[in-house]
């Protein structure tokens, strides 16, 4: 079993080479947080997550929380972890200083998220989702709930949860049937029963407060009838109604324990306005969404180092082109060509997600500091159109990238105690919550794109735009010409859709997972583009770190030779249209 070890080169090439994050906070009146800051944050985060939270994974795995009298032990370890973390500033590290918080913009701390997913994912839970509610509670809370309970929650002493899902409703969160009734002191009595609820009880931290999305006696049917309220687990230190029923048995993060809550007129206080719910809990549901993708990016960095690592030590067979280890009696399996391709698959997929999503996190800021509204429009309609391709292809391609990485390992990939078979396991999950896959990819095709007549992706390929029409070296003008062929064939797909929906609102479901593969193969393929460009500067004058940047070109070459054309499947797919689909019926499935 390999422990985490934090990619500091990478996030550095990432975060300040590529995005130059210094020169944009300096224009967001951010200059405080100059390189030397952000460095320091990513050198004590890679500290804490390789030495502290890494071996949490496996023991969390092992172990899985215990359900006695209505109260979760987390995994013994897991609670001096989450202590530590909080004494040491963690989890504050975006939020409001006036609360606790230290206010750092996305593009400071982004990283550090990436870290606590790859190093511990269901531990990890814990505080992301307390981070979601700290957002929720700032931006719709009132002042005496803030008052009350922020400080708590940004210090990490409370915990959050997002209680959403019941038996009857998981996607559909219009038929939601959790009440709740107002009491004459301005309180609300909530009762019900939630399922599937992470970190919905534990014991690492003093108090619980649960994000309820419920309906008011005089609530409108769907989702417009649906209310936010924040239920503490203890109020005064006595309990409040909130019982943990169950917590269910997963195929992966074992660690963290998933939860059947019932309420029974506990107390709680509503937050933002009545029949506002959905609308705050996509506040902490945006947030949540690219904080799934890099739970998929984390998995991904650590399935890619676990199989780099055992494709050097694991010796099998020769190389093709005659021994290389002659004092041995085989050559590591890094020699064959297959092994090359599946590790440097792992690399080109990884490292070309992460600009994408830290690119995303950085237009976050620029959307909440920028001085001029007009930026702060643009930049928001980009995150806008970007959260989806961020939380569903990051997604997905951890199941490939720890995939391979068992692959790699070959048996011993499949057995428990070499640690890759629970990042496939533990990758799963996030392709499902906080709205399945296949809805990110209606959101995108049907609000984000279509709804705004396909402007939000011409915003986009402007962006693109800017590096195609760079000074660029005459070893990428190839893939510069692949960018743009697969930019224009967005377009072409988008129009052909708009039409095709416009007479049957089915082709939109038909289309809408491919049409979203194939633009996040095209925007990481950019991001490529940019990448290749820098390694490429660099590769020209000298440099001590010529393998460091060879890698890099290494891995866009594979990404566009292989990778790329993988868009030309995908639009194949969306120009078949709804063909057969919309006449199925169960008689086809006779076996
Ligand atoms: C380990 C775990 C942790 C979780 N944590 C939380 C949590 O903390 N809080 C919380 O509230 N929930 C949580 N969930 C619930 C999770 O968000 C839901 O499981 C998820 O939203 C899907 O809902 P569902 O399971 O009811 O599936 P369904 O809604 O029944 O969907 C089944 C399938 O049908 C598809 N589908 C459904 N409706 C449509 C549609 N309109 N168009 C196209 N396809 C559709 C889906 O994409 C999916 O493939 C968790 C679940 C698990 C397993």
């Amino acid at each position: 079993m390999y422990e985490y070890r934090a990619p500091r080169r990478d996030f550095q090439f990432v975060i300040h080479e590529v995005l130059e994050a210094e020169r944009v906070l300096a224009g967001l009146g951010r200059g405080e947080i100059n390189r030397e800051l952000i460095d320091g944050i990513l050198e004590e985060a890679a500290r804490f997550t390789e030495t502290v939270t890494s071996p949490l994974n496996w023991q969390g795995d092992w172990e899985g929380p215990v359900l006695r009298d209505g109260e979760v032990a987390a995994p013994a370890a897991f609670k001096a972890a989450y202590q530590q973390f909080c004494r040491d500033g963690w989890a504050g590290m975006a939020a409001d200083p006036a609360f606790g918080g230290q206010g750092l913009p996305a593009v400071a701390h982004i990283a550090v998220g990436e870290m606590l997913c790859g190093s511990a994912m269901a531990w990890r839970m814990a505080s992301g989702l307390s981070e979601g509610a700290v957002l929720a509670v700032t931006r719709h809370g009132s002042e005496a709930l803030k008052q009350q309970y922020l400080e708590k929650l940004v210090t990490g002493a409370f915990t959050g949860t997002m209680c959403l899902t019941e038996p009857q409703a998981g996607t559909d969160l219009g038929i939601l049937r959790t009440r709740a009734a107002p009491a004459a002191d301005g309180s609300y009595l909530v009762n019900g029963t939630k399922i599937f609820i992470s970190w919905g009880d534990h014991d690492m931290a003093e108090n619980i407060l649960h994000l309820v999305l419920a309906r008011l006696p005089d609530a409108v049917a769907g989702t417009k009838g649906l209310s936010l309220f924040l239920v503490p687990k203890r109020i005064d230190g006595r309990a409040n109604g909130v019982r943990c029923e169950s917590i269910e048995h997963k195929m992966g993060i074992h660690g963290s324990p998933t939860c059947v809550l019932s309420f029974a007129d506990a107390k709680g206080w509503i937050v933002g306005n009545p029949g506002g719910g959905l609308a705050c809990m996509f506040t902490m549901m945006n947030h949540a969404r690219l904080g799934v993708g890099l739970q998929g990016l984390g998995l991904s960095e650590r399935a890619l180092q676990a199989g780099v690592r055992y494709a050097f030590d694991r010796l099998q067979g020769r190389s093709a082109r005659g021994p290389v280890a002659k004092e041995q009696n085989a050559d590591p399996i890094i020699v064959h060509a297959d092994v090359r391709r599946m590790v440097l698959t792992q690399k080109a997929l990884t490292e070309g997600q992460r600009l994408l999503a830290y690119y995303t996190y950085m237009l976050q800021d620029i959307e909440e500091l920028a001085p001029e509204a007009a930026d702060r429009e643009h930049a928001g309609t980009l995150v806008a159109l970007l959260v989806p391709i961020v939380k569903s292809l990051l997604t997905d391609t951890a199941m490939e990238v720890t995939s391979l990485a068992v692959q790699v390992h070959g048996g011993a990939g499949f057995i428990r105690e070499t640690g890759a078979e629970q990042y496939l396991r533990d990758a799963k999950i996030a392709c499902i919550y906080e709205g399945t896959n296949g809805i990110q990819a209606l959101d995108l095709l049907g609000r984000k794109v279509l709804h705004t007549g396909g402007a939000s992706v011409k915003l986009l390929v402007a962006e693109i735009a800017k590096t195609l029409g760079a000074d660029l070296p005459d070893a990428l003008k190839p893939w510069a010409l692949s960018v743009k062929a697969g930019v224009e064939e967005w377009a072409a797909l988008t129009r052909l859709v708009g039409e095709r929906v416009q007479k049957d609102p089915e082709e939109l479901g038909a289309a809408a997972v491919d049409y979203l593969n194939f633009a996040g193969y095209v925007v990481v393929g950019w991001c490529w583009l940019r990448m290749a460009l820098v390694a490429s500067a660099a590769l020209a004058g000298p440099t001590p770190e010529r393998a460091f940047y060879e890698g890099k070109l290494a891995a866009a070459r594979l990404y566009f030779e292989r990778l790329l054309p993988r868009t030309q499947g995908y639009a194949a797919a969306v120009r078949a249209g709804a063909g057969t689909l919309p006449t199925l019926r169960p008689e086809h499935f006779a076996a």
